[in-house]
């Protein structure tokens, strides 16, 4: 039985200051939930929210990483700097990192590699465009997205990601996914999986779905064989958080 696993993606939203405040008030709420709960934040509200999670059993994460350890790569950060920060995942490949900052399906496997590396769970988003949904390519797509950012990953090191499908038409649009649309996507992924892997390992990867999810259709979507919890975007934000998390 795989552990759901609930991750708020912060995106671009609160300074340090309001970030520890929120994350004070909210992980009494989220706490102790039985569920995996992530608070994905703002790189320079990494060290104080897990100052103030410190003690409970919900964990920072960050939003993205650099492959390299260190050097001249200015503006960038490095999966040492996250941990030593007190984050242990990591989204990586994220939609808006890849419509706006120009990320590639080999740059995300030299991240997710690179994180593992240094002991950060990566959470790796696949998903496709509307269009690309139209076309009748999502599957390819994401079939493609899994096996690009999975090469040179063990099995050993496989069980320990998470993926998140978030199809892109359902980011921040109030669209949701069906749960029907959703689980067949997910199923296809851990299909995939299972070819890279075989199948005891693809049962244990989780699968989150991301895309709109609300208070009002978490249960319905978490319940499905295939999706292992969510990746959260705007309703991270707000202390209704609480009723996604105890979906
Ligand atoms: C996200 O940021 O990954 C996301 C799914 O956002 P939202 O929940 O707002 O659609």
């Amino acid at each position: 039985m795989r552990k759901k696993i609930i991750a708020g993606n912060w995106k671009m939203n609160k300074t340090p200051r309001e970030a520890a405040e929120f994350a004070a008030k909210l992980k009494n709420k989220v706490k102790n939930s039985g569920h995996d709960v992530v608070f994905c934040v703002p790189a320079v509200c990494i060290l104080p929210v897990a100052d103030i999670l410190m003690g409970t059993d919900v964990a920072v994460g960050a939003q993205n990483m650099h492959w390299e350890d260190s050097g001249a790569f200015t503006g960038e950060i490095s999966a040492k700097m996250l941990k030593d920060a007190g984050a242990s995942y990591v989204v990586i490949g994220h939609s808006e990192r890849r419509e706006y900052f120009g990320e590639t399906d080999a740059g995300v496997n030299k991240k997710a590699v690179k994180a593992i590396a240094e002991g950060l769970t990566p959470i790796i988003c696949v998903g496709e465009t509307l269009e690309q949904r139209w076309e009748n390519r999502t599957i390819g797509l994401v079939r493609r997205q899994v096996g690009v950012a999975y090469k040179g990953v063990s099995a050993g090191d496989a069980q320990k990601t998470v993926v998140a499908y978030e199809p892109i038409w359902a980011i921040g649009t109030g669209v949701t996914a069906t749960s029907a649309q959703a689980e067949e996507v997910c199923a296809a992924i851990r299909a995939m999986l299972c070819e890279l892997y075989g199948d005891p390992v693809s049962q244990q990867i989780r699968i989150q779905y991301g895309g709109s999810v609300s208070e009002k259709n978490a249960s319905e979507l978490f319940r499905m064989p295939n999706i292992d919890g969510g990746l959260v975007g705007g309703a991270s934000l707000k202390m209704d958080f609480e009723k996604i998390v105890f979906f």
